[in-house]
């Protein structure tokens, strides 16, 4: 055994750089937001090889004086909390992106960095009386302060990051997948603002070159895209409960234009990219009655409080916040986007009618689909074609019955019913095909709707809807049933037996760890008391929280309103058909079906022309 020894400071240093960098975009992320902290409103990012080679950021901030850049690269020194602040509770109250004052140490401690700053002059001054200084690490070691030439601002160059700790390196991966996740961090950053020009370069070539915006609209149309806007529904809700003010703002995406993964998912506080659980959670719980298992919704949410309210600073790269009423934000974020979706009401995203148009396209769907696969068309000889119509003369006389046939099928609308398509999102019902779809007529453009899964979601939202207001309906047991549980369930259980009463479940203390069941939720029927008593308690046990009632009751709304719905095949008159789609746009959520399904489809004229060449 040898005697302990307090570390080496250059050690403590390297062990702390693993937090703060781990991959070169934890480099890029540290250098973007000290380079927001001063100020700048133009930042230009240069990698070279997934920044492992190289990475510069500079930047039109405040600068560093040359007596402050040896501090700037010293541990645990910063320039972002004053004397008040740096007591106690103060340090809660920041709201610059972050002062743990180890990221410049961190970053010169593993590789060979060099800033360039130049103060931009102040007040009065004239802009030569500052000029440019530099300052350079090499693996922890610091070269002394000189002149240099260089715009008012900070650049700053890494160079062979972790060439000081080559073990690092090993958990490096590909210098594409490093690439991609500086591309992820500097648009998180372009995200979180709007009004801030940004250049990200890639070896030489450019990725990304953002003008400012003056709104969140126009960045994330240029970020994300224009689809994402329009396969979104704007959000912005405040709570305005005193001295804490939220407000959220924001993009809650359709249910239908869902993910097979979350990157689509952009989370700010106070304009500091999150990865919090606390957003993840409460995703999940706005979006699970509308989206398919297993499928992610794309969202946007920012959300602004005061600095107080909220703690940056607990988790090395910041990317997890501690918020001081983390309950209240919950609300307002499911809030937010319930009220985002419920406002989209019957819209569907227009991804469904994309695909569509493909698949009608000749060629359009790629290998398989479409007429790709069809044998070249045929030249007639004239011979040929004079048999070909010859043909279509004899079918005269069916082909009129089809006409009249087909007539006896439309729901002609009276030219006055007509002239108020153009109000009707979902247009004026034409058709129904295979007794299964309804064809309306748009003011630009023609809607088809698949009947049975519309008339679910109609009758599953009504069903939730009188849940929600006249409660749920209790049946007495004939025989009160006695439910044995593991230790301790039934105490659980018994604390929360008010909100089970409320939902149809009534709970009694009994002997030892069992409960007595004097009453359930009418709606489930003859239901196995025992068995769902104990996926409760054991969920509750679990989690905390007792969803699966609540759940079990809206599921079976759900098969319910599947059995009681008009099913495909059936026939609908015209006013039938006419009263499906005005009920479809009076009913939040009616785009999908209650298994996350489109219950229609949209096709523009627009891309009707475009199908027949017409544009
Ligand atoms: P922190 O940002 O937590 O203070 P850093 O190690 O990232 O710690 O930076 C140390 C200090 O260097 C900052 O507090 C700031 O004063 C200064 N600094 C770093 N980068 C810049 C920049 N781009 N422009 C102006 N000052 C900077
Ligand atoms: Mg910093």
């Amino acid at each position: 055994m040898t005697a302990i020894r307090p570390l080496p400071d250059s050690v403590i240093t390297r062990i702390a750089a693993g937090e703060v960098v781990e991959r070169p975009a934890n480099v890029v992320k540290e250098l973007l937001e000290n380079a927001l902290d001063a100020g700048a409103s133009q930042i230009e990012i240069r990698i070279a090889r997934g920044g492992m080679q190289r990475i510069d950021v500079s930047d039109n901030g405040s600068g560093i004086a040359k007596e402050e850049l040896p501090l700037a690269v010293r541990r645990h020194a910063t320039s972002k909390l004053d004397a008040r602040e740096t007591s106690a509770d103060g340090v809660f109250a920041v709201a610059s992106m972050g002062f743990r004052g180890e990221a410049l140490a961190a970053i010169g401690s593993v590789a060979k960095m060099q800033l360039i700053s130049r103060p931009r002059p102040r007040a009065g001054e004239s802009p030569e009386s500052a000029g440019a200084h530099m300052i350079a690490v090499r693996g922890g070691k610091t070269a002394p302060v000189r002149a240099a030439a260089g715009p008012p601002g900070t650049q700053v160059t890494v160079e062979d990051l972790f060439f000081a700790t080559p073990a690092r390196l090993k958990f490096l991966k590909s210098e594409r997948a490093e690439s991609l996740a500086i591309a992820d961090v500097v648009r998180r950053a372009a995200l979180a603002h709007p009004a801030l020009g940004l250049v990200l370069l890639e070896d030489g070539k450019q990725r990304l070159n953002l003008p400012p915006h003056a709104e969140l609209g126009a960045r994330v149309g240029a970020v994300l895209g224009r689809k994402f806007l329009e396969n979104s529904a704007a959000l912005d809700v405040s709570d305005e409960e005193e001295s804490q003010k939220m407000r959220l703002t924001g993009y809650a995406g359709l249910p239908t234009f869902h993910h097979a993964n979350s990157y689509r998912q952009y989370f700010f506080v106070n304009a500091r990219p999150v990865r919090d659980r606390l957003f993840y959670g409460a995703l999940r719980a706005a979006y699970h009655d509308y989206l398919v298992a297993g499928r992610h919704p794309a969202v946007l949410l920012s959300l602004a409080l005061p600095p107080h309210a909220v703690d940056v600073n607990v988790h090395p790269t910041k990317a997890e916040v501690r918020f001081r009423a983390a309950a209240r934000v919950r609300s307002l974020v499911m809030g937010g986007l319930r009220q985002a979706l419920h406002g989209a009401g019957h819209r569907a995203t227009d991804r469904n009618a994309q695909t569509a148009l493909a698949a009608m396209r000749p060629g359009g769907m790629g290998r398989s689909g479409g007429f790709a696969g069809a044998p070249p068309a045929q030249v007639l000889t004239a011979q040929e074609s004079q048999s070909v119509l010859g043909a279509s003369d004899r079918s005269a006389g069916e082909s009129a019955d089809f006409e009249q046939q087909a007539r006896a099928h439309l729901a002609a609308p009276a030219p006055e019913a007509e002239a108020r398509a153009g109000d009707l999102p979902l247009g004026l019902a034409r058709a129904q095909l295979h007794s299964t779809y309804i064809v309306a007529q748009t003011a630009d453009g023609l809607v088809i709707v698949d009947q049975h899964a519309a008339h679910e979601r109609l009758v599953y939202e009504k069903m939730k809807q009188a849940l929600a207001r006249e409660g749920v309906a209790r049946q007495m047991l004939l025989v009160p049933e006695v439910v044995e549980l593991a230790s301790g369930e039934a105490a659980l259980l018994m604390e929360r037996k008010d909100e089970f009463a409320a939902l149809g479940l009534v709970l009694e203390p009994f002997a030892g760890d069992a409960v007595l069941v004097r009453e359930t939720p009418a709606m489930l029927g003859e239901m196995d008391v025992a068995a769902c008593v104990r996926d409760l308690a054991a969920e509750l046990a679990r989690t905390g929280q007792g969803h699966a009632l609540k759940e079990s009751l809206e599921a079976w709304c759900g098969t319910l309103a599947c059995h009681s719905s008009i099913r495909a095949g059936k026939k609908l008159s015209g006013e039938q058909m006419d009263a499906l789609l005005r009920q479809m746009e009076r009913t939040p959520h009616a785009g999908q079906c209650n298994h996350g399904r489109p219950t229609y489809v949209e096709l523009k004229l627009a891309d009707i022309e475009r199908l027949f060449g017409r544009r």
